[in-house]
């Protein structure tokens, strides 16, 4: 088979691709593999219940059930959850935003690379553009994103210990260099793969950074507010027309009905939907349809404060108790502040093996985790150890589960210690 340029790239190992193969396989093996890798949301019943009385109601209502499954909507996304979206929004926040501010797409993995795309790659001048990651580690999933190569420069962050065995990245504003070749700013908050939440006062900056620049904004808010609001600190949600705000149904619990939302200023909309219609005609309806009663009643907002986000709260909690108490106080360890998110993103200095040795030895004994090294897309290898020394733990499966996969956690790195 001969492959274009684009085929080659897209085709050539990439971290996602490994790493969903990896999941993939671990599940389909019938191992007794723990799954502490991947990104799937927890069941919350009260979300599952609530999605069950909809896709009820769609079923018994002959039209509901045509717009469901029987007609492509417009490339922009279904027209009702575009308004509902845009009333709660203003309601709430006073974003004073029209149908023109939002599209959709299938999953919003979908919109960072079409955004990706738009703001980055080659320009017509000759210039060759990129997205600034002002917060390096980044999520994995924007990691082969682009058509162009090289498309990513991350920044390394600032360390701060905010606890006997926790410590905290934030952006070194003094490293972040906006240029005239940096096509648009991006930043996941709260962070995947760290749990960290990027400070409002930070947020602020990277905003200001972004006008002064005449770049926009895009913030990935996959697990944060205003929903689904995996979040455990005070963040505000925040939008402009210097902010791309990127949205997702996923970790509400329907990461199969593949909806991503994006918010944006008009023109930015327009573009994506005009990509959109060429990659896909349409976006699916399913995820706007069944959440559509929830944003058109608030829902969506009190069962993401009251509902999924003391259900994670209190796993991260039981998570960081379970692995602090398996350590004991043998050798070091740090676990990022998890502030958010659905991760425990764990360092381990100067461990004597490398984090994917770490995540080979713990696959070994049943346990699935991502080795913390994809992480840093964009952050030229310059010997930093700290990049080789993290790995990433996902705490959204059972209790019991999680719990028995951080005590092997801890058991693997003691023994390593204890070789040397
Ligand atoms: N952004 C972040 C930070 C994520 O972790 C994910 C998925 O895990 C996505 C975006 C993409 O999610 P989806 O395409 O399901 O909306």
């Amino acid at each position: 088979m001969k492959l274009s340029a684009f085929g080659r790239k897209f085709t050539a190992d990439a971290g996602i691709t490994s790493l969903m193969d990896d999941l993939g396989n671990a599940l389909a093996s019938g191992d007794d593999m723990i799954m502490m890798g991947g990104g799937n949301p927890g069941q919350v019943p009260a979300i599952q219940e609530r999605l069950t009385e909809v896709l009820g109601d769609i079923t018994r209502d002959p039209e509901a059930m045509k717009r469901l499954v029987g007609i492509y909507d417009p490339p922009q996304g279904e027209k009702r959850f575009i308004a509902s979206l845009a009333e709660l929004l203003n309601r709430e926040y006073g974003w004073g935003l029209t149908e023109d501010n939002i599209a959709l797409t299938n999953g919003s993995q979908a919109a960072f690379f079409m955004l990706f795309n738009m703001f980055a790659g080659d320009f017509d001048d000759g210039s060759q553009k990129h997205i600034l990651l002002p917060l390096a580690p980044e999520y994995i999933g924007y990691a082969d994103a682009g058509i162009a190569p090289e498309l990513f420069r991350a920044v390394q962050p600032e360390i701060t210990f905010t606890g006997a065995h926790e410590f905290k990245y934030r952006v070194d504003f003094d490293a972040v260099d906006v240029t005239s070749d940096t096509g648009a700013i991006c930043v996941s908050r709260p962070t995947n793969p760290t749990g960290n939440v990027v400070t409002d006062q930070e947020m602020e900056r990277l905003e200001s950074l972004a006008r002064h620049h005449d770049v926009p904004l895009i913030v990935d808010g996959a697990y944060g507010t205003p929903f689904p609001s995996l979040l455990y600190v005070d963040a505000q949600p925040r939008w402009n027309e210097q902010i791309v705000l990127c949205l997702s149904l996923s970790k509400l619990g329907m990461p199969a009905a593949r909806t991503g939302i994006v918010i944006a200023a008009p023109e930015i909309i327009r573009a994506l939907s005009s990509i959109n219609a060429i990659m896909n005609l349409a976006t699916g309806s399913f995820g706007a349809m069944l959440a559509e009663p929830l944003v058109r009643s608030g829902e969506i907002l009190s069962l993401s404060r009251e509902v999924v986000c003391p259900f994670y709260h209190r796993k991260m909690e039981n998570a960081v108790k379970v692995f602090t108490d398996a350590m004991g106080e043998g050798c070091r360890w740090y676990v990022h502040k998890p502030e958010g998110a659905m991760f425990l993103w764990f360092w381990f200095p100067d461990l004597p093996v490398s984090s994917l040795e770490l995540y080979q030895r713990l696959k070994a004994r049943g346990v699935l985790v991502v080795s913390g090294h994809y992480f840093f897309p964009g952050l030229a290898e310059d010997g930093w150890r700290h990049r080789h020394e993290c790995i990433r733990v996902t705490y959204s499966q059972d209790d019991e589960r999680v719990a028995e996969g951080l005590r092997r956690i801890a058991s693997e790195v003691q023994a390593i210690w204890a070789e040397q």
